[in-house]
C-alpha cells in the first residue's frame, strides 16, 4: 500500500539560498524545496509571505512545497522592457511602509513608490527616516505638511533613531490588527536601523553612509521578522528597477487628490493638457493643486499606458509566431 505523505500548510518566513523555510501551524520551522511540477521560473515558486501546502515524505530530510496558494497582496517586480518575467517579491502582506529621509526627499521617488505601493493592494504609510537631522519640530512640521497631499497626514511618520517613540508608535501601527509591514525605500534611508529598533537588538547589519550619500545593500536573504510589540516586518533592501507595469490603479490611488477633481472635467476622458473644461488645471490656475503634482501625474500616466502598448505589440509578435505562450 502507497503511503500518502502528510500534507500540512505553512507560511515561508525565509528564502535564502533556494530554499524556502516554511514556518508550520504549530511554530516549527522547515527547510523545504519545490516539488518538481513548480517549474522553475514560473509564478508558483513561493516568496517570502506566501501561503504553502507541503508534503512531509518518510525518510526526506526537506517538506516539498506541492502549492502556492492565492495570494492576496503581492510586490512584483516588474521590466518594463519585457526582458525578464515579473517577479514576485513578497506576498500576503497588509502594508507597505515606504521610507524616505527626511532631510533629503526624493519626490519623484516618493511618487513612484507610491503608485507601487498602491499597486500591491495593501495600505500605504510613509515614513520620514532621520528626523534628529531637521533643526526644529517646526521644520519637520513644515515638511510634513508639503507631502502630506501625497498620501494624507494620518499616514505619515517621522521617526529618529534618537526618539524611541516615534519608533514605538510605527511599532502600534503594525501591532494594531497583527499586520504583516513591507518596508521599502532606497539604500542608506535608515531601514536596518529601523527594524533593529523594532525588534529591540542589532539583527540588521546597517551601513556607514558612503561619501555619495548612498549606503550598500548588506542584507541578501528576504524574510519575515517577527517583532516582539506585535506584527511583523520583512526588510526589502534595494528594490531596484522600479517599472509601472499597467499601473492605472496604483497611480489612481496615489493621485486621488487629482482623481477627485477630474471628476468635475468636462470630458470623461479628459487628459488634463488641453482640453477645454478642465478642472484640473483650473485647480492648478487657482493655486489649489501644485503643477508639479499635475507634471507627474500625467508623465506617469503615460509612462504606463506606454508599457501597456510595448507590452501589446510583444504579445502579438509572440502569437505570430506560434508561440502564445512562452516556453521555458
Ligand atoms: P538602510 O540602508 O536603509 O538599511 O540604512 P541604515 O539603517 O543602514 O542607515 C544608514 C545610515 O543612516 C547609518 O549610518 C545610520 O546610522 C544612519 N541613520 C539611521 N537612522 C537614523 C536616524 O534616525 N537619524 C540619524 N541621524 N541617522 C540615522
Ligand atoms: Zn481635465
Amino acid at each position: 500500500v502507497m503511503e500518502t505523505p502528510a500534507i500540512e500548510t505553512g507560511v515561508v518566513v525565509k528564502l535564502d539560498r533556494g530554499f524556502p523555510l516554511v514556518r508550520l501551524g504549530d511554530g516549527r520551522e522547515l527547510r523545504c524545496e519545490h516539488a518538481t511540477s513548480l517549474v522553475k521560473g514560473s509564478d508558483q515558486r513561493a516568496v517570502v509571505g506566501d501561503a504553502v501546502r507541503i508534503s512531509l515524505p518518510d525518510g526526506h530530510d526537506k517538506g516539498i512545497i506541492e502549492e502556492t496558494l492565492p495570494r492576496r497582496t503581492s510586490f512584483v517586480r516588474k521590466d518594463p522592457t519585457e526582458r525578464a518575467l515579473p517577479q514576485t517579491l513578497a506576498a500576503n502582506f497588509d502594508l507597505v511602509i515606504i521610507a524616505q529621509p527626511i532631510e533629503d526627499i526624493n519626490t519623484r521617488r516618493l511618487e513612484r513608490e507610491l503608485v507601487l505601493a498602491h499597486e500591491t493592494g495593501a495600505e500605504v504609510l510613509v515614513v520620514l527616516t532621520k528626523a534628529d537631522l531637521m533643526a526644529s519640530p517646526a521644520e519637520v512640521e513644515e515638511v510634513r505638511s508639503h507631502i502630506d497631499g501625497f498620501v494624507g497626514n494620518d499616514k505619515l511618520l517621522a521617526i529618529s533613531d534618537r526618539d524611541e517613540a516615534s519608533v514605538q508608535r510605527l511599532a502600534q501601527i503594525i501591532a494594531e490588527g497583527d499586520k504583516t509591514a513591507v518596508l521599502i525605500g532606497r539604500s542608506g534611508v535608515g531601514k536596518s536601523s529601523l527594524v533593529n529598533m523594532l525588534v529591540g537588538s542589532d539583527i540588521q547589519k546597517t551601513t556607514a553612509v558612503r561619501g555619495d550619500g548612498k549606503g550598500r545593500h548588506t542584507t541578501v536573504s528576504r524574510e519575515i521578522i517577527y517583532l516582539p510589540t506585535g506584527g511583523r516586518i520583512i526588510d526589502m533592501p534595494g528594490v531596484r528597477g522600479l517599472g509601472l507595469w499597467d499601473a492605472d490603479e496604483g497611480i489612481g490611488a496615489a493621485f486621488s487628490d487629482i482623481e477627485e477633481i477630474a471628476a468635475s472635467c468636462r470630458f470623461r476622458d479628459c487628459t488634463h493638457t488641453n482640453e477645454p473644461g478642465c478642472a484640473v488645471r483650473a485647480a492648478v490656475e487657482s493655486g489649489d493643486l501644485a503643477a508639479e503634482r499635475l507634471e507627474s501625474y500625467v508623465r506617469l500616466r503615460e509612462e504606463s499606458a506606454q508599457v501597456k502598448t510595448r507590452r501589446e505589440e510583444a504579445e502579438r509578435i509572440r502569437s505570430r509566431r506560434g508561440h502564445p505562450r512562452r516556453r521555458r
